[in-house]
């Protein structure tokens, strides 16, 4: 066996155990169909291949990929643990049991419902069950019915009538909220008047008088912090105290920064758990599980929480909440600790090396996971500087800037990201060199003109052998920190 020594930030795996494994995986796959195993396989290579800053991307283990092969795929499982609709569920109660545990454990939370599919999933039970915990409807009573999920038909027309009443006040996109915060494309939209609050213009910081204000001002039934694009912490103690004094349910969505949460990194008013009713998270960004999603919540949430399936979820993946336990037990482990705190040691180290080479970022820096770069003082686009970082072999995605003059389209923003390339053993040094060459590749590269003599949103030119350059200097550094080190497919 060959124990290969990882850095201490992830998880330690038997390569040879792994390579076998997926070797004689990818043999009876391409039994069937060789193309997928083919695909498999290209999968792994590009993403070895390439210098991932998707700030929600990362690298699940193997422990945690092999877990979501196998027949637990096959079970359906509507219910909860001990009351399910099918019968011989005996083995995802075992599963489901565990991943629920070791999220309380992790998380210090009351209540863990592990079924939810995805982070917009675990938002919509989140969202339903403070409905159904907090809306006082006559048709409730007159229907005779005890939860909101027992109403008749005529009692379910005046809950969608009252529901149009219902108001949620989320972070706006620009400032770095997300879709299922309350805005159209969304259900949410639908399901709430939503009011939105930015950031301080002058600092890109949350104001959190200003939010109050806004809070005393609309009255919402939720009251919605968590971010996707946000590179600073956020007071949640705060947040809990404007919820109170409006008589607000605050739902945190940390499916950007949980892995820090369990990583103990924000602690204190930093830690949405204790002073949230309701968090959601999905498992898969910094958190470095399968992808999923999670909620947890006070025991006065618990029952409505637990009813996400049949409701607004469709039968639990047992599989997944097979692969979720695996994770948090990973995460438990106090090498998960230094993964966290590295993931933010080198957001910063990266932050410091753009500003020390003249890339401006909102809010002047991060303390979080993510770095969000202003793009306009080189005269680009964010849909220009992502296409151009990907030309040179840096992955990133285009995201809006607070008050974004380009829209959400082109935006004037690139959102980057440490969790995964930390996952691979880059640590400050390997961040400021990557900091350069994202420099370099903005700085080189040069919006077209278009027939009317504007400069393009969309077209640009990049100086000779700029991409060659950066993507032989990016592949020096991925070389030097392979991904699943020792595992080979042969
Ligand atoms: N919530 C936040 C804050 C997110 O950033 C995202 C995804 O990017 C989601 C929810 C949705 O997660 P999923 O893609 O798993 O549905």
């Amino acid at each position: 066996m060959t124990e290969l020594a990882s850095p201490s930030v992830t998880p330690a795996f038997d390569a040879d155990a792994a390579s076998a494994a997926y070797r004689n995986a990818l043999q009876v796959i391409g039994a069937v169909e060789p193309r997928v195993a083919d695909a498999i396989g290209a999968e792994l290579a590009d993403q070895r291949a390439s210098l991932k800053l998707i700030a929600s991307e990362n690298y699940a283990s193997p422990a945690v990929l092999l877990t979501m092969g196998n027949w637990f795929s096959d079970k359906y499982a509507e219910g909860t643990v001990g009351h399910r609709f099918y019968a011989g569920c005996q083995n995802v109660d075992t599963v489901e049991a565990l991943a629920a545990e070791h999220a309380r454990e992790l998380f210090g939370a009351a209540h863990a419902y592990v079924q939810p599919h995805s982070g917009i999933d675990a938002n919509l039970v989140a969202f339903w069950a403070v409905l159904a915990q907090k809306v006082e409807l006559p048709a409730l009573t007159e229907a005779g019915a005890g939860h909101v999920n027992d109403l008749s038909d005529d009692a379910w027309a005046t809950l969608r009538r009252a529901l149009g009443d219902q108001r949620m006040l989320g972070m706006s996109l620009d400032a770095g909220g997300h879709l299922t915060h309350g805005f159209r494309p969304n259900i949410s939209g639908k399901m709430f008047t939503q009011s939105s609050y930015g950031t301080d213009p002058a600092t890109g910081l949350l104001d959190y008088a200003a939010v109050r204000a806004q809070a005393l001002e609309f009255r919402p039934l939720i009251l919605m912090a968590g971010y996707s694009a946000y590179p600073r912490k956020v007071d949640f103690a705060a947040m809990r105290e404007i919820a109170d004094e409006v008589g607000a349910t605050l739902v945190v969505d940390m499916a950007h920064f949980a892995g820090l949460v369990a990583g103990k990194v924000f602690t204190g008013d930093f830690d949405p758990v204790p002073h949230a009713h309701v968090v959601t998270s999905t498992t898969h960004k910094s958190l470095r599980g399968p992808r999923g999603g999670l909620v947890l919540c006070q025991p006065e949430f618990a029952d409505a929480v637990d009813r996400g399936c049949p409701m607004v979820l469709g039968g639990p993946l047992p599989h997944v909440m097979a692969a979720k336990a695996v994770a948090f037990a990973e995460a438990r482990q106090p090498a998960f600790a230094g993964y966290a705190q590295a993931v933010v040691d080198n957001a910063v180290a990266l932050a410091e090396g753009l500003t020390r080479r003249g890339v401006r970022l909102v809010t002047g820096g991060t303390d979080n996971h993510l770095v969000l770069i202003d793009v306009s003082s080189f005269g680009l686009t964010g849909r220009q500087a992502e296409s151009a970082l990907l030309d040179a072999g840096i992955v990133t995605n285009r995201n809006s800037v607070p008050a974004d003059p380009q829209g959400a389209w082109y935006t004037s923003g690139i959102r980057v990201g440490t969790p995964a390339l930390t996952t691979r053993g880059f640590g400050a040094a390997e961040f400021d060199a990557t900091a350069g060459l994202i420099a370099d590749v903005l700085a080189g590269t040069t919006p077209t003109t278009t027939s009317a003599g504007a400069p393009s949103r969309a077209k640009y030119t990049m100086t000779d052998g700029l991409a060659d350059r950066t993507r032989a200097a990016a592949a020096d550094l991925l070389a030097a920190h392979p991904l699943y080190p020792g595992l080979d497919l042969g």
